[in-house]
């Protein structure tokens, strides 16, 4: 691993500005991706700016919006008393995405901010990557890539994102909250993240003097039910091989309100308009699931290592949304 240089500080602005300082420097807060990529010689910061004493450690209700610190972890989030009422698909995402001890340790802002698994990127030793080397080819595409995106992906990238919570969050409109050196912004989390067919180097918007402080919830209606799906090789321990975040209102057997966000698949947490549209207004019935499942997966890009994930992609929406809606026929 590289030396480096090690700062804290307990201001949020004096810690973009740190950041604005130095090009090298990178925030370090609950840690859990970034010390093993900097470990494997895939990061290689000059300077860690501790932000873990900074302000954001709050979980704050107001209205019908929950307000979340950044550096909330994982299991404060699951544990808290609105996510359990009102928002069991964050809940389980949460729950279902980390072992405890990760839970304890990982950051909302960083669960959001996690980089790849594609063991390409993260085996400096393997010359063709994007993602690391601008213009050098992606390995991904003739190997080995059952870990591997179909969403959004093209011969450039295929790589997954990992995060469990952001497919959550995606589906419900969240909104991310971003400090800079001048100025503060808000960002849909729908808007947040960049596609790998688009740009494999930058995975969002964020830039490099920007710190994300906060994520905005919008809750859903009281009626509303909602649950996250993920199938994955073992029962823990294990990222998505596919998984989908699932929001519906029904009423009187018709579905008002759909929301579709789906893991596994995305270069992103996608979000499935498609999915979304042929269910909003339609009977609540597995049909109508079986298409919602067939619209989301069309556009899907595959390798021989992918292929898999589109019949399974639809499955999970199918069975995602017959738990949630109870329609067992
Ligand atoms: Fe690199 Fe993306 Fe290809 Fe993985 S999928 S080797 S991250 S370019």
């Amino acid at each position: 691993m590289r030396a480096f240089d090690y700062v804290r500080t307990t201001d949020t602005r004096e810690a973009v500005r740190l950041l604005a300082d130095d090009p090298e420097a990178s925030p370090l807060a609950g840690g859990t991706t970034q010390l093993d990529l900097m470990k494997d010689g895939v990061l290689a910061p000059a300077r860690l700016i501790d932000i873990t004493r900074l302000p954001l450690h709050d979980i704050e209700r107001r209205g019908e919006t929950l307000h979340v610190g950044a550096l909330v972890t994982m299991e404060e989030l699951a544990a808290d008393s609105t996510v359990t009422e009102r928002l069991p698909v964050v809940r389980e995402a949460l729950l279902l995405g980390a072992s405890v001890q990760l839970r304890n340790m990982a950051t909302i802002g960083g669960n959001l901010l996690q980089r790849t698994r594609c063991r390409y990127f993260r085996d400096p030793t393997v010359g063709e990557c994007n993602k690391r080397t601008p213009g050098s080819g992606c390995a991904a595409v003739r190997g080995a890539a059952r870990m591997h995106a179909v969403l959004g992906a093209s011969e450039r990238c295929i790589a997954l994102h990992a995060s469990d919570l952001a497919v959550a969050l995606v589906a419900l409109d969240a909104v991310v909250h971003v400090q800079g050196l001048s100025q503060s912004r808000t960002v849909p989390l729908t808007e947040f993240y960049l596609t790998a067919d688009e740009s494999p180097q930058r995975e969002n918007v964020l830039e490099h003097a920007e710190l994300i402080t906060g994520v905005e919830i919008p809750l859903p209606p009281p009626v509303a039910r909602s649950g996250y799906l993920k199938v994955r090789d073992r029962m823990s321990y294990e990222f998505a091989l596919t998984s989908a975040a699932v929001l519906l209102v029904v009423d009187g057997g018709t579905i008002d309100q759909a929301r579709v966000g789906l893991g596994g698949v995305g270069t992103k947490p996608w979000r499935s308009y498609e999915a979304e549209h042929v269910l909003t207004g339609a009977p609540a019935t597995r049909a109508t699931f079986l298409d919602a499942a067939e619209a989301t997966m069309r556009d899907a890009w595959t390798v021989p290592g992918t292929a898999f994930k589109v019949p399974l992609a639809r499955r999970t929406l199918v069975r995602a949304l017959r738990t949630v809606s109870g329609v067992t026929a």
